[in-house]
């Protein structure tokens, strides 16, 4: 049963429960979120949505991602019972609104919001096309291959290193604490979404993944936008190489399959990639779609 299943049939049986009872009930889902502090004040929020990343400092408060509405409302009131410090910064690893929905919580109370230049292209053509344009918060900064600063007492910089997960995808590098944050360029042990309406490509994003670990190497804590269920959604450069793996052996399975006259149909019928046993459950069609079209493309 899925927890949203769950409050929704146990709601329907609170009455029946006393006081007492209830309270325990209630408080057990009043904090769902987590928090979990890296080092120097990097920490990650993580609730419903890509993986939240924030920086408390004695100047101010960064933030990279903020989930959805209701996610980012937590967020900021535990950061303000934290911190009397500004937000000084809100970054945004690529436009999916399990990332940037919940840029409109940061309205009013954030200095500024940065991205890369074709996120904010991809999140205002899907906010005109869903016409949800009033509930975005956009990015007033923008950058193309490198950007860096030091907000607060944070020395931050931003990479871009080509199409990856979607043509937009931002790497964000807290310097002082050697800590990155890849967005959905990593999906922890999980099949991820491959966006190709939004310019993703796979064999752009597999040279991404190892730019990425010849540039910072194997000493930074790395933050996943999504893991599966037991996994962390932080972890290595061992976990990036895991992941550019994964990626190989799709496309190398999906183009034998073309090549061994495989319709699209019959190579979704897969279970699993093989060479990558680790990534389980489902969602698998995904990729394999992603593969099939970026294989097929003329
Ligand atoms: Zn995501
Ligand atoms: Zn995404």
């Amino acid at each position: 049963m899925t927890r949203r299943s769950f409050i929704h049939s146990s709601s329907l049986t609170l009455g029946a429960l006393s006081l007492a009872q209830q309270k325990i009930f209630t408080s057990f889902f009043d904090d769902p979120w987590k928090i979990k502090e890296l080092r120097g004040g990097v920490s990650v929020f993580t609730e419903r949505g890509g993986t939240i990343a924030f920086a408390l400092s004695k100047k101010g408060i960064v933030v990279v991602d903020s989930q959805f509405p209701d996610q980012s409302k937590h967020l900021i009131d535990e950061l303000k019972k934290r911190s009397q410090k500004p937000f000084k910064l809100l970054i945004n690893t690529h436009h999916h609104g399990d990332h940037t929905a919940g840029n409109i919580s940061f309205k009013g109370i954030v200095e500024h919001v940065l991205a890369h230049e074709n996120s904010l292209k991809n999140q205002t053509a899907v906010a005109i096309s869903q016409k949800t344009e009033d509930k975005q918060l956009y990015p007033d900064q923008i950058f193309s291959n490198t950007w860096s600063d030091k907000v607060a007492k944070e020395k931050i910089s931003l990479h871009y290193y080509g199409a990856g997960h979607t043509n937009g995808d931002a790497i964000i590098y807290f310097e002082d604490q050697n800590i990155l944050h890849m967005g959905d360029l990593v999906f922890n042990r999980r099949h991820p979404f491959i966006d190709r309406t939004a310019g993703a490509n796979i064999k752009s994003w597999i040279q991404v993944l190892d730019k990425t670990v010849n540039n910072f190497g194997t000493s930074p804590i790395y933050i996943f936008g999504h893991a599966a269920e037991g996994y962390d959604v932080t972890g290595t450069a061992d976990d990036l190489k895991a992941f550019r793996d994964y990626l190989s052996k799709l496309l190398e399975f999906t183009d034998a399959q073309i090549k061994a006259g495989k319709t699209k149909d019959e190579i979704l019928k897969a279970t699993e990639i093989p060479g990558a046993p680790q990534w389980k459950g489902d969602g698998i069609q995904r990729p394999l779609t992603a593969a099939y079209e970026e294989l097929t493309a003329k």
